[in-house]
C-alpha cells in the first residue's frame, strides 16, 4: 500500500518520459491536450513579462490583479452565470466553498463516491454529513425527507465521478432539492471543457442552466493548467469572497496561470474538434473493452475503470502494463472502496487510434 512518486521528465503529452523510457499515458486529466499547447504557453509567458510571476499577497489585500478579474469574467461568461471566483486549486475551491456555505446546525448531503476534496470541505464545515447511496435518487430522497431539523441543507455531488466515470443524476437531484428546500452544488472538475454541447459541463449536458446554486470546477484538467473556480449568482460570489477561508487566507495564484486558463477557454470555444476527437476515442475504446467483457464501471465519460478487486492484484497489473510502456497506475483504497481496486483509464483527445488498440490488446 506504500505509494511512490513517479517523475515525469517530459512535458505532459500522450507520451511521457519516465526514467528515460517513453510511456503511453492513460492516466492524465489533460483531456484536451492543452497542458503543453503552444498558445497556452505563450499566453503564460506574455503574462509573466507584463505582470511578473508572483502576486505577493492574498486576494483581499493587494493580490487581485487584472488577469484574475479577466479570468473570473471569462469563466462567468463561459458558464453562463452572473459571477465567478478563482482559487489556487480545485481542492481549495471545494474545501472553502462547502465550509463557508454550511456549518453547525446545517446538513450537507453527499453522494457516497464524492471526491475527497468535497468530503474534506464537509468535515471542515462542522455541518452534519448525510450520505446517500451512489447515484441513487431514492436514497437521496429518503435522506432529504429525514433532514428537516436542520437550518440549511446543501446537496453536493461530483458531476462526472472521478474514479468511475459515470454522471450524476442531476435533473432528479435538482427536482428533489426544490421539493425539500436544499441548495445544490455540482463539482464539474472532470466535466469542464468536456461534457455538454459546448463543453460547459454536466449542467449544460442536462440543460439545467440557472438551476444549480453552486457550480465548482477546476482549471487543472481539460483546461490543462492550475486552479479552481466557483461560478454562480452575484450574491453567492460576494458571500464567498468574504467568507471562504481558502480564498481569503492564501496568496492569490500567479497571473500567468490566469492568462493560460483564459487562452485555454478561448481554444475550447474555438476548437470543438478537440472534444469531438475525445468522444470518438472514448467511443472506440469503450466498444473494444465492452466486447472483451472486462468488469468495468458504468462509465459515461472519458474516465473508465477496469475493476480488479484486490489492491495487490491491481498493482501487479499496473506494473505489467508499465513494463510494456503503458502508464496506468492502480487506484486503491482509500481512494476507492475496499475490494474495488482498479485500473483507471483516462482518454485524451490527443490519443491516436493505434494507442487505444495497443492498450486494448495488452489489457
Ligand atoms: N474535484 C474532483 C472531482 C477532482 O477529481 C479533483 C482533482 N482530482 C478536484 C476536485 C481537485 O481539483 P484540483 O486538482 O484542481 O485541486
Amino acid at each position: 500500500m506504500l505509494r511512490e512518486l513517479r517523475t515525469v521528465e517530459s512535458a505532459q503529452e500522450r507520451h511521457v518520459t519516465i526514467a528515460g523510457k517513453t510511456c503511453l499515458c492513460f492516466c492524465s486529466n489533460n483531456y484536451l491536450g492543452l497542458a503543453n499547447d503552444a498558445r497556452v504557453k505563450e499566453a503564460a509567458r506574455n503574462a509573466i513579462e507584463k505582470y511578473g510571476w508572483g502576486t505577493g499577497a492574498s486576494r483581499l489585500i493587494s493580490g487581485t490583479m487584472r488577469l484574475h478579474r479577466e479570468l473570473e469574467e471569462r469563466i462567468a461568461q463561459f458558464k453562463g452565470t452572473k459571477g465567478s471566483m478563482v482559487f489556487a486549486t480545485g481542492y481549495m475551491a471545494n474545501v472553502g466553498a462547502i465550509s463557508a456555505l454550511v456549518g453547525a446546525g446545517d446538513a450537507v448531503i453527499i453522494d457516497r463516491l464524492n471526491h475527497a476534496s468535497i468530503i474534506d470541505g464537509c468535515r471542515l464545515s462542522g455541518a452534519k454529513m448525510l450520505v446517500y447511496r451512489h447515484g441513487d435518487t431514492k436514497s437521496l430522497e429518503s435522506v432529504l425527507s429525514g433532514a428537516h431539523g436542520y437550518k440549511r441543507r446543501l446537496i453536493v455531488t461530483d458531476g462526472v465521478f472521478s474514479m468511475d466515470g459515470d454522471i450524476c443524476p442531476l435533473p432528479d437531484i435538482v427536482t428533489l432539492a426544490k421539493r425539500y428546500d436544499a441548495m445544490v452544488m455540482v463539482d464539474e472538475a472532470h466535466a469542464t471543457g468536456v461534457m455538454g454541447e459546448t463543453g460547459r459541463g454536466v449542467v449544460e449536458y442536462y440543460g439545467l442552466e440557472g438551476q444549480v446554486d453552486v457550480e465548482m470546477g477546476t482549471l487543472s484538467k481539460a483546461l490543462g493548467g492550475m486552479g479552481g473556480y466557483v461560478a454562480g449568482s452575484k450574491e453567492l460570489i460576494a458571500y464567498l469572497q468574504n467568507k471562504c477561508r481558502s480564498f481569503v487566507y492564501t496568496t492569490a495564484p500567479p497571473p500567468a496561470a490566469c492568462a493560460a486558463a483564459i487562452e485555454a477557454l478561448n481554444i475550447i470555444e474555438k476548437e470543438p474538434e478537440r472534444r469531438e476527437r475525445l468522444w470518438k476515442n472514448v467511443e472506440h475504446l469503450k466498444k473494444s473493452l465492452t466486447t472483451m467483457n472486462l468488469p468495468m464501471t458504468n462509465s459515461a465519460s472519458q474516465i473508465m475503470a477496469v475493476i480488479v478487486g484486490e489492491a495487490s492484484k491491481a498493482v501487479a497489473k499496473s506494473k505489467k502494463l508499465y513494463r510494456k510502456n503503458i502508464l496506468i497506475p492502480a487506484i486503491r483504497p482509500p481512494t476507492v472502496p475496499k475490494g474495488s481496486s482498479r485500473l483507471r483509464i483516462s482518454v485524451m483527445s490527443e490519443h491516436e487510434r493505434e494507442d487505444l488498440d495497443r492498450l486494448v490488446s495488452l489489457l
